[in-house]
């Protein structure tokens, strides 16, 4: 099962990404956890990233695409896996349907999770609190959305122009959206 997870930040993609590996048993791609993880071992991809990061922005098409073909080419990636964070705009959606064409390793499922903007900024200042993620302050969180609403949500349009998104209701308990995730994608 290749599958990506779509979602505004706070919709809790990362949570369901957690809890869809252990119940598909493949491994979970987060494209921001893999910056971090460039961040805090300072590296210079890490050191050009963090700023824009912090800030809310996008890090570059080139640099997450280098990352993101990096990481496919791990063997743990043969039976599929679940991709959060990545495609966050039109370019990266097309870039990541090339890759995947070269890699005869099409998508399997897109899944959006809804979530409205109040419930999305609830969420964030409660991960800020238990996590301290850098991006977590408010003018951070204000721009990310912002990002979402401009560059991200196209890349739903963009799916559903191809017939191959489902969109699942992201409010409820864990274990109620991840049913409705397994559902929408039929497991
Ligand atoms: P996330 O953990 O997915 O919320 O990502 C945290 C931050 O990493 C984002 O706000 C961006 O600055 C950066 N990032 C993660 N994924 C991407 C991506 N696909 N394209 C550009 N920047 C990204």
């Amino acid at each position: 099962m290749r599958l990506v997870l779509l979602g505004p930040p706070g919709s809790g993609k990362g949570t369901q990404a957690t809890r869809l590996k252990e119940e598909l048993r493949i491994p979970h791609i987060s494209t921001g956890d893999l910056l971090r993880a460039e961040v805090a071992a300072g590296t210079e991809l890490g050191k050009q990233a963090k700023a824009v990061m912090d800030a809310g922005n996008l890090v570059s098409d080139d640099i997450l695409l280098g990352m993101l073909e990096a990481r496919l080419a791990q063997a743990d990636v043969a039976n599929g896996f679940i991709l959060d964070g990545y495609p966050r705009n039109v370019a990266q959606a097309n870039a990541l349907g090339e890759l995947l064409g070269r890699l005869d390793q099409p998508l399997d499922a897109i899944v959006q999770l809804d979530v409205p903007t109040e419930l999305l900024v609830e969420r964030i200042a409660g991960r800020a609190k238990e996590q301290g993620r850098a991006d977590d302050n408010p003018e951070s969180v204000r721009q990310r959305l912002q990002v979402y609403n401009d560059s991200t949500a196209p890349v739903i349009d963009f799916y559903a122009a191809k017939g191959t998104l489902a969109r699942v209701d992201g409010v409820g308990a864990l274990d109620e959206v991840l049913a409705r995730i397994l559902v929408a994608i039929k497991r």
